[in-house]
């Protein structure tokens, strides 16, 4: 069996498609993933300390792991 120049080259073409459209999907998983986490938790940075921790959606009083320091939620989008 002889693989020519071009078998070579197709093959090389629909091997590198196929790589980037692994890494295409990849990137979209963990994009929907990111997302996901942020609508869940809203970052909640603590006045005191300034220590940035994740509460859970919805909640607007929490607080800060560190000093203990009870912190308002600031929404941010929307
Ligand atoms: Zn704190």
């Amino acid at each position: 069996m002889r693989i020519s120049a071009q078998d070579f080259f197709a093959a090389y073409i629909s091997f590198s498609f196929v790589g980037i459209f692994l890494l295409w999907i990849r990137e979209l998983m963990r994009r929907k993933a990111y997302e996901w986490k942020i609508s869940e938790a809203s970052l909640c940075i603590c006045g005191k300390c300034h220590y940035g921790f994740l509460v859970k959606a919805g909640e607007k009083l929490a607080h800060c792991p560190r000093c203990n320091d009870l912190c308002v939620v600031k929404k941010h989008r929307k």
